[in-house]
């Protein structure tokens, strides 16, 4: 499991899956160009790209963050037991993510704040888990925090047409048990998580998704969640996911995220980028360029 460090943050890796896309590329993305990929094979394999299924490769993980004695998880992957017709990658789980958790040495109860960055199943996921039939609350003291537009936005009590989305399902058994908990917190654009850690708004991939952003030490980095999610997209800000939901802003907050992480040498620590899982970016004169940076462990 490995482990960077930005000021005095830890921040490790928990793995739920990593493996190749249930796409191909130009579904995965709507608007692939197949040269880019060509043009950058030589570091692709077999990391990010599996030439003989002729697949994307990405990971799933959540980011565990120890920062001023608080422990933090950023993002929930999809969880164990769950009904997701929509994404195979997701449906009817059973991984033993929890115990990489102990393993990271984080037991549920030790979790004092859980951060989504949108409400899309493979982040919201072990946000609970099934205990005699019922979804509860996974982390049992943490305060979980969700974007208040995003949950405007997948809660079909506050919007009808989204009982008509089977993706609905997510909000149902991993967002609305925490909110009848008691423990979600609905948070907007600037909100302060600790003096460190602040959410900023960045719309497109989902409605109300955020970052969160780091800052310790004169260091730097953002937890960007879907906002890439595979270092091609570094190359190609232009790409969309087929789940952006508003592809054209998606594509706004991707350029502004990559800008702001080249000037103020912020690193990226996105959900879905296959190892080293993290990396830094330059402005170049022909565009924006990572630089991958290891882990430690
Ligand atoms: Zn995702």
């Amino acid at each position: 499991m490995s482990t960077w460090t930005i000021g005095s943050a830890a921040i490790t890796r928990v793995e739920e899956q990593l493996g190749i896309t249930n796409r191909p590329c130009e579904d995965y993305f709507r608007n692939f160009e197949r040269d880019v990929l060509a043009r950058h094979l030589d570091w692709l394999v077999p990391e990010h790209y599996c030439a003989q299924q002729d697949r994307l490769v990405t990971s799933v993980h959540s980011w565990l963050v120890r920062l001023d004695g608080l422990t933090i998880l950023i993002d929930s992957c999809g969880g164990n037991h769950k009904e997701r017709s929509w994404a195979h990658r997701f449906h009817q789980l059973d991984t033993p993510y929890l115990e990489r958790l102990r393993a990271a040495g984080a037991a549920p109860e030790d979790v004092d704040l859980v951060l989504c960055t949108h409400l899309h199943a493979d982040h919201v996921g072990w946000n609970t888990m099934l205990r005699d039939g019922r979804w509860v609350p996974t982390f049992p003291n943490a305060k979980y925090l969700f974007s208040r537009t995003d949950d405007a936005y997948w809660d079909k009590r506050k919007n009808p047409a989204m009982a008509d989305d089977p993706r609905h399902l997510a909000y149902e058994d991993s967002v609305l048990p925490v909110v009848q908990s008691g423990q979600a917190v609905l948070v907007d654009d600037g909100y302060d998580v600790t003096s460190k850690l602040a959410v900023e708004a960045a719309p497109g991939h989902s409605p109300g998704h955020v970052v969160f952003r780091l800052a310790d030490a004169g260091q730097r980095a953002v937890f960007c969640g879907d906002v890439l999610h595979h270092p091609l997209q570094v190359y190609a800000p232009h790409w969309n996911h087929a789940a952006d939901e508003q592809p054209e802003q998606a594509a706004v907050s991707r350029r502004k995220l990559l800008e702001s992480c080249a000037e103020h040498s912020a690193l990226l620590f996105p959900i879905h980028f296959g190892a080293p899982h993290v990396a830094a970016v330059e402005h170049r004169a022909e565009g924006f360029v990572p630089r991958f940076v290891r882990g430690v462990g």
